[in-house]
């Protein structure tokens, strides 16, 4: 009984701060918790979950693609879309920043036995005159390009999102070199509300597309990949060897589905936090400057008056969390536990600094 109470305030005491770290705290709703509590599971690596298999099948629905395959991890799906899409020896064409070079531990040389060519790209976006000028010519001195892989919306590039006609140019180029495409998509629905974009003009482009449940879908577990059936198959076979097969997941796949269900359109209250939050900055003296606010991510570097780690110990004293990602830069990003009463508290809070 004092342990469920200390746990009680210990959550209180939590929910008090204002947690920009990452859209990946978000925590599971009540009416989220009440579809995980009557979903119906089994065992999903004998393909037996029927959460899991409604998951799937609505999400494949969603995007016009074949198939698609439910996974613990965002670093997952791409690292198994990589594996199908690659030998070893060949070469994966991204942009410097992008998640699946910095932040996946190295997978692509781990999991594929790939190298890598990056392009500096324009805040997290490439081009397809970059993708072409990165292609190797066909010499046996050279690895073979055969992977060609966006981030949208691109989280280095403070959550910028491409033109519909620029990833057309892309698959072009990718067409006429026999290359796959691949989407790192953890965060594409923020991209596609802020476009107005569809999820089916996504699905023709790409060869593969990874989806993130876990950020501002707010669901708490879980990733999904998607493709034609062939390459789902494979991805299949390469996420039992990476230990990523689970059981009664449908736990989680039905928290999963109710994200897709609820939470795609409220994103654009996030994005509204977002620009309030980045407008409040735009008025100190110690802001450098700001990326371009255009979803959930604000990226702005502070003059040496402000170290990036010492404004972020200032906003804590207030309780507002945010991450430095280098010396000068600091990240904040808005998500579905953040209200509007905590974006009026944070403006109040800088205005101050
Ligand atoms: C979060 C994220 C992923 C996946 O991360 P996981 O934590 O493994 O789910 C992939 N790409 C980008 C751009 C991300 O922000």
């Amino acid at each position: 009984m004092v342990f469920k109470r200390a746990v009680w305030a210990l959550q209180y005491i939590r929910s008090m701060t204002i947690d920009f770290r990452s859209d990946t705290v978000t925590r599971p709703s009540p009416a989220m918790m009440e579809v995980v509590k009557n979903a119906r599971v089994g065992d999903d690596v004998f393909g037996e979950d029927p959460s899991i298999n409604d998951l799937e099948a609505f999400t494949a629905d969603m995007f016009g693609m074949e198939s698609a395959v439910f996974c613990p991890s965002g670093t997952m799906t791409n690292q198994i879309a990589i594996k199908c899409h690659t030998q070893p020896a060949e070469e994966v064409i991204c942009e410097r920043q992008s998640h699946i070079y910095q932040y996946e531990g190295g997978g692509i040389a781990y999991n594929s036995g790939c190298q890598v060519k990056l392009i500096e790209g324009n805040r997290g976006r490439i081009t397809a005159e970059q993708v072409t000028a990165a292609i190797n010519p066909d010499d046996i001195h050279k690895a073979k390009s055969t992977l060609v892989s966006l981030e949208n919306t691109a989280n280095r590039g403070g959550g910028s999102c491409y033109e519909m006609d620029d990833i057309r140019k892309i698959r072009k180029v990718c067409d006429d070199n026999r290359l796959n495409l691949h989407l790192d998509g953890a965060r594409l629905f923020n991209a596609i509300v802020a476009k107005k974009q569809q999820p089916k003009d996504f699905g023709s482009l790409f060869d593969s597309i990874s989806i993130c449940l876990s950020k501002g879908l707010g669901a708490p577990v879980g990733s999904v990949l998607l493709g034609k059936k062939d390459f789902i198959k494979k991805a299949r076979r390469f996420r039992k060897v990476m230990g990523g097969g689970m059981r009664q997941s449908g736990i989680i796949g039905a928290a999963g589905l109710y994200a897709l269900q609820h939470n795609i359109d409220r994103l654009a209250i996030d994005h509204e936090h977002a620009r309030q939050i980045a407008e409040a900055l735009s008025k100190k003296s110690f802001i450098k400057d700001i990326f371009p606010v255009e979803t959930n991510i604000i990226i702005f570097s502070v003059t040496p008056v402000y170290a990036a780690k010492r404004l972020v110990a200032e906003l804590k004293k207030h309780e507002i969390l945010a991450i430095a990602i280098a010396e000068n830069q600091v990240r904040i990003v808005t998500h579905l536990d953040i209200t509007t009463d905590m974006v009026r508290t944070t403006c109040e809070v800088i205005r101050e600094l």
